[in-house]
């Protein structure tokens, strides 16, 4: 069981921000700036792809009201939504959870790398992916 699942089952202790049928929201343990807050389903499911369309569409309700609330309660004026998918990608807990990490002036809250190289073989990619859907 991922501690995600245990914050859920109210087995460890968290700053709750919001909860309704399908999401959970809290305060990050180890933030990158003020305000850092986790979105989360309630269904375990490990990464985005894999989630139910029920529990996709909840977040994408929460999430921007989230966002404001966090704007509003700690002045930030910018901020970043994360969502890493697997170890590759920098996942730590193995359930699906959006961070809205505010950006401050400062420079404090999410630095990002962003190698950027042109876009090679685009219409046969984007053919492959629409293929897919
Ligand atoms: P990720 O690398 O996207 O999987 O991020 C996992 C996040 O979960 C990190 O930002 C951690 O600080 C956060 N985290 C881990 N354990 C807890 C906890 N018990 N309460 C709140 N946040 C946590």
């Amino acid at each position: 069981m991922t501690i995600f699942a245990k914050i859920l089952r109210g087995e460890i202790p968290s700053h709750i921000i919001y909860e309704d049928e399908h999401v959970f929201s809290f305060l990050d343990i180890m933030p990158l700036s003020r305000g850092h807050t986790l979105v989360i389903p309630r269904e375990p499911a490990v990464t985005l792809d894999k989630l139910s369309e029920a529990a996709a569409a909840a977040l994408g309700r929460a999430l921007p009201r989230i966002a404001r609330a966090v704007l509003a309660a700690t002045g930030a004026t910018a901020f970043n939504v994360l969502q890493n998918n697997g170890e590759l990608a920098h996942q730590a807990v193995m359930h699906v959870h959006f961070h809205i990490i505010p950006k401050y002036e400062d420079g404090t809250g999410l630095g990002i790398g962003w190698g950027a190289k042109k876009l090679e073989d685009g219409a046969a990619l984007a053919a492959a992916i629409v293929a897919k859907l």
